[in-house]
């Protein structure tokens, strides 16, 4: 079957910090068999890079609107919004959640992110396929705004929640969109489980079944999330039990398809993952540090004339928020706090922040790591292999980089100056943006870490290269680009559908 514009249809698989050696190994180990058929008939990518900070939130917004957050505006799983002057929690943890709010959680989780936080200027995935006269679906996903109005219809316990905090927005999103407890768009015989990790691949899996049989979508997000709570449970190597699940869950999808043959015909497919993942063995308390020298805003607390930093602490990266008025105090602060973080935190890797100075072309933008400190900005004097020019003034060395003629390459921090610029030139971003050394994670505001075990959020290697797989796609092939990122899905939707401009 086609779809509505005559192209063939397309599911987008995102499966929450899928690493392309864990799918491999799992893969060589006989235990993700739908996997392997999709891999042997496509082009697996295993480096595609993420956003920074490297969390859902970001990296999710970056997938659906095929913009990074200087565009889409989301700066991380935990930020001060200054125009509201409050804390904005995206889930980061039960406890966090719970410090926060359980109803401010959810709104900013639910509500806000789609309606609220994420540029209206940026149309998602769902809006832009509607626009042009496609039927849109997603299983729960974390971004989902689309063009099609939805009322809240609550089940379970989260409608006693819900009523309780008058939690009764109506959203918008794709044509069947289904968001656990919350938002369900057709009667389906699948239990939601939005609140408990673990189940949830099974739930995309129940619902997708029930679209593909009524042939419900043209594209399809086909959402796998449980990946990510194995991974932070048990260390990525524990990855290869949770991606054999989320094979599982894929495998139903196929199985309504009537097989892999007629999948294949049918659908074009990409598989993503939003992030990638790293042992963490220390945590770092940025909050109660700094907090210990500065007022730091505490989570619900009216903001007051003392306080002087609000934290955002995103995995392993965080924002820091220098909160006077008056510009020279904060030029002042900002300094003391970068110097500190610098020499005094063990944990801290790359700061970085947009510099005071610039001229007719631009303001810079600067990154230390190991006392180096690097400026850069938009320019013609390197390209990055991404092909962005970039002008420097500084030692390449605080990214490990080096330039060759004029390339611009560090293995360690991929796609290092457009990540940090696209991160720092968002309206919503912190003064100064920390990105934490190997091993280590923030804790968040409610006292909650992952160790040991998994985490993501800094802007090295191990959190930001995850895999993109994709299979019978009409329109540009992997193979055709030199380093990937999770921005360049959007293309490649648009591309299978034949709306590329
Ligand atoms: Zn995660």
């Amino acid at each position: 079957m086609a779809a509505a514009n005559g192209q063939r249809k397309l599911v987008l698989v995102v499966v929450d910090s899928l690493r392309a050696d864990m799918l491999l190994k799992t893969v060589r180990a006989g235990e993700a068999p739908t996997f392997r058929k999709l891999i042997d008939r496509g082009e697996l990518v295993a480096d595609c890079v993420a956003s920074f900070p490297s969390v859902t939130p970001v990296c999710t917004s970056e997938i659906t609107t095929g913009e990074r957050p200087d565009r889409h505006l989301i700066p991380g799983m935990n930020w001060y919004h200054r125009a509201e002057r409050r804390y904005v929690e995206y889930g980061s943890s039960f406890e966090a959640t719970r410090a926060f709010g359980l109803f401010r959680s959810l709104y900013d989780t639910v509500y806000n992110l789609n309606m609220g936080h994420l540029n209206f200027e940026t149309p998602t995935l769902f809006e832009r396929l509607a626009d042009a006269g496609l039927r849109t679906a997603c299983t729960p996903f974390l971004i989902y705004r689309g063009r099609t109005r939805h009322e809240v219809g609550l089940e379970g316990l989260l409608k006693a929640f819900a009523s309780a905090a008058r939690f009764h927005h109506a959203v918008w999103g794709p044509e069947e969109l289904f968001y656990g407890e919350l938002y369900s768009s057709r009667k389906v015989d699948c239990r939601p489980t939005l609140a408990r990790p673990a189940t949830r691949d099974a739930y995309s899996a129940c619902v997708a079944r029930d679209l593909v049989e009524h042939d419900l979508y043209d594209f399809l997000l086909f959402s796998l999330p449980d990946n990510d709570y194995y991974s932070h449970r048990d260390g990525p190597e524990g990855m290869r039990a949770a991606i054999a699940l989320a094979d599982d869950a894929l495998a139903e999808l196929v199985a309504a398809h009537g097989g892999t043959d007629r999948f294949l015909a049918d659908n074009g497919v990409i598989v993503v993952a939003d992030h990638a993942q790293s042992l963490v063995e220390r945590r770092l308390d940025l909050q109660g540090t700094l907090g210990e020298r500065w007022q730091v805003l505490r989570p619900n607390a009216e903001l007051g004339p003392d306080d002087r930093l609000a934290v955002g602490p995103s995995g392993r990266a965080a924002g820091i928020w220098l909160l006077p008025d008056d510009g020279e105090e904060r030029a002042r602060l900002g300094a003391e706090v970068s110097g500190f973080l610098e020499h005094d935190v063990e944990g801290v890797d790359l700061l970085a922040w947009i510099t005071p100075e610039g001229d007719e072309r631009g303001r810079w933008a600067a990154v230390s790591g190991s006392g180096i400190e690097l400026r850069f900005r938009p320019g013609a004097a390197v390209r990055d292999r991404r092909g962005r020019g970039w002008e420097l003034d500084g030692d390449p060395a605080a990214l490990s980089a080096r330039v060759a003629g004029d390339a611009f390459v560090s293995d360690e921090y991929p796609d290092a100056l457009a990540r940090l610029w696209a991160a720092l030139a968002n309206p919503n971003a912190a003064d100064i943006l920390v990105s934490l050394a190997a091993g280590w994670e923030c804790v968040d505001w409610g006292g909650a870490d992952h160790l040991p075990g998994g985490s993501h959020g800094s802007l090295l290697a191990e959190d930001s290269l995850g895999a993109l797989l994709t299979v019978g796609l009409d329109g540009e092939r992997p193979a055709g680009r030199e380093q990937w990122a999770i921005s360049d899905v959007y293309g490649l939707v648009e591309g299978h559908f034949g709306l590329a401009n």
